[in-house]
């Protein structure tokens, strides 16, 4: 039997990932959400068990140990998990399992299932970047100054994946998404200019240096 592939979303903060892979998986029966473990305190909102399993440090520490994860990293100073459970049970019901994961565990699962959907979403543009980020209004200055600086390391990874889609606009977005799986299409990463990701990141740069240059976190 050939299994469903997985379907990797990697993106900078920002990107709106996390609601596009709510928004893929909702009302889909092709589709279902991979819940990672995380040592990351729930934010309002979040529910446990739904959007992440929350664990403390050593129950995390004890699933690495028992190679409970496909692949996990640490995040922010937070550790965060795929448990194989999510990839097997998806498999067995035939459903593509999204991972909503950053770039480390990208690759790590790109090593270990060879057929997985790598996609790498990127924001339309600087600006409705930095206003998702601010406009969430969850994290201190200090943390916002930080995932920019992981945004700036992550889009260099964009070349190392399959597919690039921009989250222009959430439906089209998803039609693209489901265009990539079903192999009807969708943009191979490759055709993005590397040029234009440079300008992204010039900025990014720019906007740390002018608005959180007293942020170090
Ligand atoms: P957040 O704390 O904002 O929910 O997530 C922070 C980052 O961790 C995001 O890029 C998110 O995709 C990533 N992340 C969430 N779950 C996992 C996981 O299971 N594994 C890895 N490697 N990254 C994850």
């Amino acid at each position: 039997m050939t299994r469903a592939a997985p379907v990797v979303l990697a993106a900078p903060s920002g990107t709106g990932k996390t609601t596009l892979a709510h928004r893929l998986v909702e009302g889909s029966n092709r589709f279902v959400f991979s819940v990672s473990a995380t040592t990351r305190p729930a934010r309002k909102r979040e529910r446990d068990g739904v959007d992440y399993h929350f664990v403390d440090k050593s129950t995390f520490e004890a699933m690495v140990a028992a190679g409970a994860l496909a692949e996990w990293a640490s995040v922010h100073d937070c550790l965060y998990g795929t448990p194989r459970t999510e990839l097997d049970s998806a498999a067995l019901r035939g459903e593509h399992v999204v991972l909503d994961i950053d770039v480390q565990g990208a690759r790590q699962i790109r090593e270990s299932v060879p057929e997985a959907k790598l996609i790498f979403i990127l924001p339309p543009s600087v600006e409705v970047m930095m206003e998702r980020l601010k406009g969430r209004g969850t994290e201190a200055p200090v943390e916002v100054a930080r995932r920019l600086r992981s945004a700036l390391d992550e889009l260099r990874a964009v070349p190392e994946f399959d597919y690039v889609v921009v989250n222009d606009d959430i439906e089209r977005c998803v039609a693209e998404i489901e265009a990539i799986v079903t192999g009807q299409g969708g943009g191979k990463a490759g055709s993005v200019p590397i040029e234009n990701i440079e300008v992204f990141r010039a900025g990014l740069a720019r906007i740390l240096d002018r608005e959180f240059e007293n942020a170090n976190g």
